[in-house]
């Protein structure tokens, strides 16, 4: 299987949002849903993907904002995300104390559940439960890629500030769940550019 991965950002918070395609089969996921939704209705249709669902790392505004374009232009297809973070977008309610809602309420909403695999066409995601910067905060596995959304940054690591936040939590998914993995593994994060698990343990000012 070969699959192509491209990002967009919208200019607010620089948030990625990443299309993940099979080459082959075309069929597609698109992973977060950033502020300028339309960056990836334009790709998507470019790269004439065939997008089977949506997949949340989690669900902070600049990475669920876009979801109800995402659908419209894409059908009802499923919004997956961890359970702990289902009600945000199933129910439309505020994530953290300090925010408001962050999406209208979503309709067909599917769980991730940490150590099992999420199927969307042809293309099979392990979910890796990494919380600490929000409860439900998973890195999506496929092949040698993990989409890290704000646990893991080039360099950084997510905030944990928040009131349902937890630095220990998310110190401890980090370890053992993304620097267990190999040095060449591609970590794709929710905001800047990519990196690998190798060049992060040896030089995250934050994990060493
Ligand atoms: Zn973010």
């Amino acid at each position: 299987m070969t699959i192509r991965i491209e990002a967009t950002a919208d200019r607010q918070f620089r948030t990625n949002s990443y299309l993940v395609e099979d080459e082959v089969t075309r069929d597609a996921v698109v992973i977060d849903a950033n502020l300028e939704p339309q960056l990836m209705v334009d790709l998507v249709r470019k790269q004439k993907a065939n997008v089977k669902a949506i997949l949340l790392t989690h669900t902070d505004v600049d990475h669920v904002g876009g979801l109800s374009a995402l659908l419209e232009a894409f059908g009802p297809i499923p919004v997956a995300v961890h359970e702990t973070e289902r009600h945000v977008v199933a129910e439309g309610r505020p994530l953290r104390r300090e925010f408001g809602a962050t999406t209208e309420p979503i309709e067909n909403v599917v769980s991730l559940v940490e150590g099992e695999t999420f199927r969307a066409g042809s293309l099979t995601f392990e979910v890796l439960h990494t919380p600490g910067h929000s409860p439900g905060g998973v890195t999506l596995k496929i092949g040698d890629n993990l989409f890290t959304g704000d646990a893991l940054f080039a360099g950084s690591i997510g905030r944990s500030d928040f009131s349902n936040s937890n630095a220990e939590e998310l110190l401890l998914g980090i370890n053992t769940k993304l620097l267990s993995q190999p040095d060449d593994r591609i970590v794709y994060s929710g905001h800047g550019p990519a990196t690998t698990i190798g060049r992060e343990r040896r030089t995250n000012p934050f994990l060493t």
